[in-house]
């Protein structure tokens, strides 16, 4: 998955555009800025390659998610649905706001599970968050269908998915917002950043305003510029940008990569007995940076898990034993454990999740396995990888 494997050259102009401009800022100094605009120029062709009216560059996917949130109107009290397996990103940018988070089951696509999503609706929702974990996507439709029903909103949080589709659309671009995260280990990366976008003139208003104090960007003079509402700090540096610039440039490329070397593995393991593959819904395509697989019980994904590792087999993953992508241990968050006073919102309705019942997606993480894939393989350690995956797991 991580772009930062082959980062090169055309980085490195980038960034030297800026150092050599010394204008660091996204905003404003237009005359010293040798007519370097960065995150501008990403913007543009994020827009191009998603295909949507707008995008907007912030400096994190945690922060691209808050900001999404908070251009929708989301506020104290708000219920967001999201699913149990995704990264404490996801229930971050919620509590950001003094709104509450609401977990949701997961099915056979690893994401948000559109039954489960219809039963969580209350008159308190505000927005349904599909989350696109390890490449591959939840299936949208019956959510768009869930979220018209009751006039919700449908985010995309793509972090780990950019480059995927779903019915010939970039994931992303099919919700009302999408969000993608630029962080050193993503698909693509700026060092930190974080990307939104959406074909609604409204939202990419508010996101612009709101990730720069407010500031509505009028005219040239950015000292005398309003505030139509308040906001906040999530700017992206011009540094960032300009690396993300070079790295979206190659995406298509990485992406090349990656399928590549997911089907060679693939391939590999699809004649053993016993083991089947995250369903991908109709009309999906994968970004292929992680290959998830799935077997008949706990215990022998337990041993699988444990077998590839022995082997020398590095980048697996076992979701429900990680402190980072699974309920079963935020404790932080079922225990409510923030430095300062959580709004009164999510201090009387935040669920006791400690007592919740998701032994629906508990079927479904206990018994699958991810393996990242990575760009900087060649061909022979695919090979010699995917021969010591297929020994291990037939030998179970
Ligand atoms: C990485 C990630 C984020 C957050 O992105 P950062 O840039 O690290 O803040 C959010 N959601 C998911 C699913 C992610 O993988």
């Amino acid at each position: 998955m991580p772009g930062f494997e082959l980062f090169g050259e055309q980085e490195k102009k980038e960034v030297q555009d800026v150092l050599d401009s010394g204008v660091l800022m996204r905003y404003g100094f237009d005359g010293m800025r040798q007519g370097h605009w960065k995150a501008r120029e990403m913007e543009t062709a994020l827009r191009a390659r998603m295909d949507t009216k707008y995008a907007h560059l912030v400096s994190s996917g945690t922060a691209a998610l808050t900001v999404a949130l908070a251009s929708a109107g989301v506020g104290a009290g708000d219920e967001v649905i999201l699913p149990t397996f995704t990264f404490v990103a996801s229930f971050e940018a919620v509590l950001a706001l003094g709104a509450i988070p609401i977990l949701a089951d997961i099915d056979a696509t690893l994401t948000l599970d559109p039954q489960a999503v219809e039963k969580a609706v209350t008159h308190k929702t505000k927005v349904v968050m599909p989350v696109h974990m390890c490449g591959s996507m939840a299936d949208l439709e019956p959510l768009k269908t869930i979220c018209d029903n009751h006039g919700l909103v449908l985010l995309e949080d793509a972090c780990q998915a950019i480059g995927g589709s779903y019915k010939g659309k970039p994931l992303g671009s099919f919700g009302d917002l999408g969000c993608f995260s630029f962080d050193y280990v993503k698909t693509i990366t700026c060092g930190e950043g974080g990307a939104l976008i959406t074909n609604n003139e409204k939202y990419y208003l508010n996101a612009d305003h709101y990730s720069d104090h407010g500031h509505d960007h009028l005219g040239t003079d950015r000292g005398a510029e309003t505030h139509p509402f308040l906001g906040y700090n999530y700017r992206i540096s011009e540094l960032h940008a300009a690396t993300g610039l070079a790295q979206l440039r190659r995406l298509d490329e990485f992406l090349e990569i990656q399928e590549r070397n997911y089907t060679v593995i693939r391939k590999a393991l699809e004649p053993i007995d016993g083991i089947t593959f995250r369903t991908v819904p109709e009309g999906g395509v994968e970004n292929y940076s992680f290959l998830s697989f799935l077997l008949s019980t706990e215990e022998k994904t337990r041993s699988s898990h444990k077998g590839l590792n022995a082997a020398g087999v590095d980048g697996c993953f076992y979701w429900f034993d990680n402190n980072w992508h699974y309920y079963r241990k935020w404790e932080h968050l079922t225990h409510k454990k923030s430095l300062g006073n959580l709004s009164q919102e999510v201090k009387e309705r935040l669920p006791d999740y400690s007592q919740a019942d998701f032994s629906k997606s508990d079927h479904w993480i206990s018994r699958t396995i991810s393996c990242l894939i990575k760009l900087s393989w060649t061909e022979e350690e695919v090979r010699e990888r995917a021969k010591k995956m297929a020994a291990v797991l037939s030998a179970l």
